[in-house]
């Protein structure tokens, strides 16, 4: 089973600037073999082809861009891998991905280092850095180490995250089964009562973000006052990012821990990801964070999640009577148009997703019972 571990570093600005380099030539690798896969295909019905473009690399070096040879070429060949990965879900018609974009150099920085990582006395060993980057070496890794991924936030942070082939033994059954409403006031709430509510100081923080940014629209485009309040923004941004995903990680190891079955709601996060309240942004992005975590975390302790349809009126369904309310949106409680029940909205919602979820699982809908993780529409 593989793992990651995240790490942050602290490189020499001349470190920096070499990881500068990787991060610009393994974006310019991507945009260049996009665009020319676009242009290949409208002009000469070209299909994309990974291994023809790779053999292109060492050419260019020796022709037009020599200076790619400045980084380490396992990480250009990765990020054509990439690319080659964001051809192959678009073209999967089940994954409804989306054509590969174009990078900016304005958003977060990566790229791959797929041989040659190692760990020494406090610092991060790999090609072109054999002297080592410092790292934040906060826990050990288990197991062997198969890859690495360098990033750089927005606001200059580096990072890295580390692969590793490990053993992991999977989580006591516990005999309990669970249904969770993901919500904007209250993050989760469970079917059996159990809420996590929204972090405090995520809410402040979240305020000062939204006042900074709010702040950050009306500076004039291009002038210095700009830069500085676009870097406080994602300082801002990092930070409850941060907050964040400590909360999700705690909350969703305590769901592994204590339930066998976690039935979830199939949000659309990539649908809402384009929304412009940035509350409901932020609170999006968790929602997306809690799916991934749980369907990774399942896989690694042998418990399962099932993702119910999110065409399913989890809040509108009397879980008691079956009736479905006409409700708005604002409604924390109701009382349900058929018999009469006073209905708090978000229990009676993950009521709902935990029977619809056992449904599935009971009649096998659910094809891998270890760890899967199956959305389903009615
Ligand atoms: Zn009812």
């Amino acid at each position: 089973m593989l793992k990651a571990y995240k790490y942050r570093l602290f490189p020499t600005q001349e470190q920096s600037d070499l990881l500068a380099k990787h991060f610009g030539h393994c974006r310019f690798i991507y945009n260049h073999f996009l665009g020319k896969s676009i242009t290949e295909f409208k002009e000469n019905n070209r299909p994309w082809n990974r291994f023809e473009y790779q053999s292109e690399i060492p050419k260019m070096k020796k022709t037009n861009q020599p200076w790619l040879k400045e980084v380490n070429s396992l990480s250009l060949q990765a990020s054509l891998k990439n690319l080659d990965t964001s051809f192959k879900n678009f073209f999967n018609q089940k994954l409804k991905a989306k054509f590969p974009s174009f990078k900016s150099r304005r958003s977060k920085q990566s790229f791959s280092v797929p041989q040659n990582v190692r760990i020494e006395k406090g610092k991060l060993i790999i090609p072109k850095f054999l002297e080592g980057i410092r790292i934040c070496f906060h826990r050990r890794t288990s197991g062997k180490i198969r890859s690495a991924t360098l990033s750089r936030t927005a606001d200059g942070i580096h990072y890295v995250s580390i692969l590793c082939e490990t053993e992991i033994q999977a989580l006591p059954k516990t005999g309990k089964t669970v249904g969770i409403d993901l919500g904007l006031t209250t993050l989760a709430t469970l079917s059996d009562g159990l809420t996590f509510e929204n972090h405090r100081t995520i809410n402040e923080f979240e305020k000062k973000l939204a006042q900074a940014q709010r702040h950050l629209s009306r500076k004039t485009k291009g002038s210095n006052r700009r830069e500085k309040q676009r870097l406080k923004v994602a300082r801002l941004y990092h930070k409850v990012s941060n907050i964040r995903n400590d909360y999700t990680h705690k909350m969703t190891s305590y769901l592994v821990e204590n339930y066998d079955v976690i039935c979830l709601e199939d949000l659309n996060t990539q649908g809402m990801l384009r929304n412009h309240k940035l509350a409901k942004h932020i609170s999006n992005v968790a929602w997306g964070r809690i799916k991934e975590q749980l369907k990774y975390k399942s896989d690694w302790y042998g418990k399962t999640t099932i993702l119910v349809g999110r065409y399913f009126a989890s809040s509108k369904l009397d879980y008691e009577c079956g009736h479905k309310n006409e409700i708005s949106l604002s409604d924390r409680k109701f009382t349900c148009q058929s018999c009469g029940r006073m209905i708090d909205r978000d229990l009676n919602a993950a009521k709902n997703i935990h029977r619809e979820g056992l449904k599935l699982y009971s009649t096998g809908t659910v094809e891998n019972k270890r760890g899967a993780i199956v959305s389903h529409s009615l």
